[in-house]
């Protein structure tokens, strides 16, 4: 996706105020009422309608006009979206992956975090990542996450399952997995690993010091191939020593410089070394990494293993580090993480959600029925407590609303 930032320069103060309403809206709502939106922007002389529609042309917003044609069928309400300019009290809204960067991106900035949004530098499967400018020339890294972006359009597109829910659980899980991501790379910094210095976070974006060198997939020679094996599987070791494993450990995931330094990146699907799978996610990363200095490098690992974790008795006949004897040893990372503002709430959200994911990629037709419980709120800016504070009111009102109602179709039923 282009994230075209000079749009950022053109919006206005309203234009904001009317894309965090959406955003408030959206934690009770799959699709925003314009109604909502107009009550809680609170925009004089219909200026809501207005800035929607600049919104709309930016493709910040998703306009749903869904809600007055519910009994219709889908190919009438396609061909009625796409005609259809006119914005009506029936119809709704939501963000799209750009107005949510767009809301982050500006919060990074009124922080003095960046000044500047440069080139992509990244894409993953579930995020991109672009270069940042401070003010003082310095370049940092920021991922934008997109958690669900593969695994919710391959499953959009063999039936409408998520239909309703797509778009708020996608706002909602990455924006645990840029808390998660955050909250992982600090306490790993502070425990002297090889990450890159975590700088700060909102929303589903995590900013960070930008790595110098390559992911290790694009490395076709080392000078000293069995020195960054060895750091490398080491690495994997005293993690789980610390109470954590990666669980994505792999070429893909380790950067390398010029001087053949490590850095470990991409930490929002680590667990603790007390995870039911444990053993398997430690075995896969130590793996993982056999098989690809295996066949990059040719390494035959009994003699290069012979150094590893010091001692025969961490590791098994092949010298492959053994988890079981880390385990018994391991720190106390994982209990200090779950003090860092990631709850355990949260950590059991993104990891049904990493796990049902990782089963249907392996089955492309199983249910991705857990999506359906989770649960949550966007965390908002100081500045946005006043729209809250409008969209609280207008929820209670509905709440009153409906249960005057509930209550006035009960006794008509006792009438
Ligand atoms: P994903 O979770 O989508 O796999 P990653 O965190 O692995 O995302 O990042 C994807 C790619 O972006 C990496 O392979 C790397 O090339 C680049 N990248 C990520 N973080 C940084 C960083 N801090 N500095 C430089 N490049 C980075
Ligand atoms: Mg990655």
């Amino acid at each position: 996706m282009k994230l075209d930032v000079d749009v950022l320069r053109y919006l206005s103060k309203d234009d904001f105020r009317v894309l965090t309403s959406v955003e408030l809206g959206m934690r009770n709502h799959e699709i925003v009422p314009t109604e909502l939106i107009d009550r809680i922007a609170r925009l004089k002389h219909g200026g809501t309608y207005k800035v929607l529609k600049n919104l709309l042309k930016h493709k910040l917003l998703h306009h749903d006009s869904s809600k007055c044609l519910f009994l219709l069928i889908s190919i009438i309400i396609c061909l009625k979206k796409e005609q259809s300019d006119h914005i009506s009290l029936d119809d709704g809204f939501r963000l799209t992956y750009l107005g949510y960067d767009f809301l982050a991106i500006k919060t990074m900035v009124n922080k003095g975090v960046f000044v500047a949004v440069g080139r992509q530098i990244g894409v993953g499967k579930e995020s991109d990542i672009f270069e940042v400018a401070r003010e003082d020339g310095t370049v940092l890294a920021m991922k934008l996450h997109r958690l669900g972006r593969v695994s919710f359009r391959a499953v959009k597109s063999k039936r409408d399952y998520l239909r309703h829910r797509s778009s708020y659980n996608w706002l909602y899980l990455s924006r645990l997995a840029a808390l998660k991501e955050f909250a992982f790379m600090k306490a790993l910094e502070t425990h002297g690993f090889p990450v890159p210095n975590a700088v700060e976070h909102n929303r589903h974006c995590v900013v960070m010091s930008l790595v110098q060198g390559y992911p290790l997939v694009q490395v076709k020679q080392l000078q000293n191939p069995e020195t960054v094996f060895e750091t490398i599987i080491g690495l994997v070791v005293r993690l789980a020593e610390h109470g954590l494993i990666h669980c994505d450990f792999n070429e893909f995931n380790i950067m390398i410089g010029d001087d053949e330094k490590i850095t470990m990146i991409d930490f929002p699907q680590m667990v603790s070394v007390s995870h039911r799978n444990a053993q398997m996610y430690f075995d896969r990363d130590v793996e993982c990494i056999f098989k690809f200095f295996r066949k990059r490098f040719n390494l035959s690992f009994e003699e290069s293993l012979d150094d590893i974790a010091g001692s025969d008795e961490g590791t098994d006949e092949v010298g492959k580090p053994c988890f079981s004897a880390i385990e018994r040893s391991a720190g106390f990372l994982d209990r200090e993480l779950a003090a860092s503002g990631f709850t355990r709430k949260d950590e059991e959200d993104i990891q049904r959600f990493i796990e049902v994911e990782a089963e249907s990629d392996a089955n492309s037709d199983s249910e991705v029925d857990v999506v359906e419980d989770l649960n949550g709120a966007d965390s908002i800016d100081c500045d946005s407590s006043d729209l809250l504070e409008q969209n609280e009111g207008y929820e209670s009102h509905r709440r009153e609303e409906s249960c005057e109602a509930r209550e006035s179709s009960g006794s008509e039923k006792e009438d």
